[in-house]
């Protein structure tokens, strides 16, 4: 069985120093040992940002896309070899601006997929402009008197289209993070993994300390079940989607590959499909 460290490959990350991503890949290592998978049983596929290079640093399959298209590409791999464990991963930019459209989607369709979203709350790669995430009022280069658009809120979101796995962790949180990733990995399902994972070059703001300042883990709630869609949106409103741990499980649900009809009876799963130029031609 493979260890984590087998996980890593030999391309040294260039994030800065401190940068909350680091944590986020070792949770990804970790979780994918703790689950018993081995390397060429994953496919890592990522969007534009600093946190879209992590494909590139795990031993894995492995797929650096273009802004915001990192969710249809994984549903395709996903669809194409369905023996394949596939973490969609990016940053709050990718996922929740540009690539917001196919999140919301994705999310509803429930693939069996893992989303893992590095949310620093900025634009990073691009040197620091104001993000869906920001809150209101944040400036930066792209917003130099403060932010007037409302905060987006991936949770609510997440809710109201259907998500059947919600989780939100802190890059600090390397326990916890690892956790709720394998929970992800072992969900028959779509499962979005929000994580606050700072980024400390460019928002002053938003810093490990705020961070551990604001969040309310949900242990504090030993009564709290993650099975109740109403307490789930509550808490994320009352939480002012600060709260980390599992949110929400919808564990009924079949996943999507699941529901495709005949999908199976017809051995189309894992089948090779190799057309000819001739076949190609007519469909
Ligand atoms: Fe991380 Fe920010 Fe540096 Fe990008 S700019 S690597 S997000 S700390
Ligand atoms: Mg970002």
């Amino acid at each position: 069985m493979a260890t984590f460290k087998e996980f890593r490959n030999n391309v040294k990350p260039n994030w800065c120093p401190g940068c909350g991503d680091f944590s986020v890949q070792a949770a990804i290592q970790r979780a994918a040992a703790n689950v018993g998978l081995e390397p060429e049983q994953l496919a890592v596929i990522s969007g534009i940002g600093c946190s879209g290079r992590i494909s590139g640093y795990i031993n894995a399959y492995g797929l650096h896309g273009i802004h915001g298209r990192a969710l249809p590409i994984a549903q395709g791999v996903k669809l194409a070899n369905r023996e394949l464990t596939v973490i969609a991963s990016g940053g709050d930019g990718d996922g929740f601006a540009i690539g917001m459209g196919h999140t919301v989607h994705a999310i509803r369709r429930n693939l069996d997929i893992t989303y893992i979203v590095m949310d620093n709350q900025i634009y990073g790669l691009t040197k620091g402009q104001t993000s869906p995430r920001s809150a209101e009022g944040f400036k930066t280069k792209s917003t130099p008197e403060g932010s007037i658009e409302s905060t987006l809120s991936p949770l609510e979101i997440a809710m109201s289209a259907g998500a059947t796995f919600i989780a939100q962790s802190f890059s600090s949180d390397l326990k916890q993070l690892t956790a709720l990733i394998e929970a992800g990995l072992n969900h028959k399902g779509f499962s979005l993994i929000n994580v606050f994972s700072p980024c400390v070059t460019f928002n002053k703001v938003n810093t490990y300390d705020w961070f551990k300042e604001n969040i309310v883990n949900l242990n504090e709630f030993p009564d709290y079940d993650p099975s109740n869609r109403m307490a789930a949106m509550n808490k994320i409103m009352e939480t002012n989607g600060m709260l980390t741990g599992l949110i929400y499980q919808n564990k009924e649900r079949k996943s999507y590959e699941n529901l495709i009809a005949g999908f199976q009876e017809q051995g189309l799963a894992n089948q090779d499909i190799q057309l000819s130029q001739d076949q190609f031609e007519k469909l």
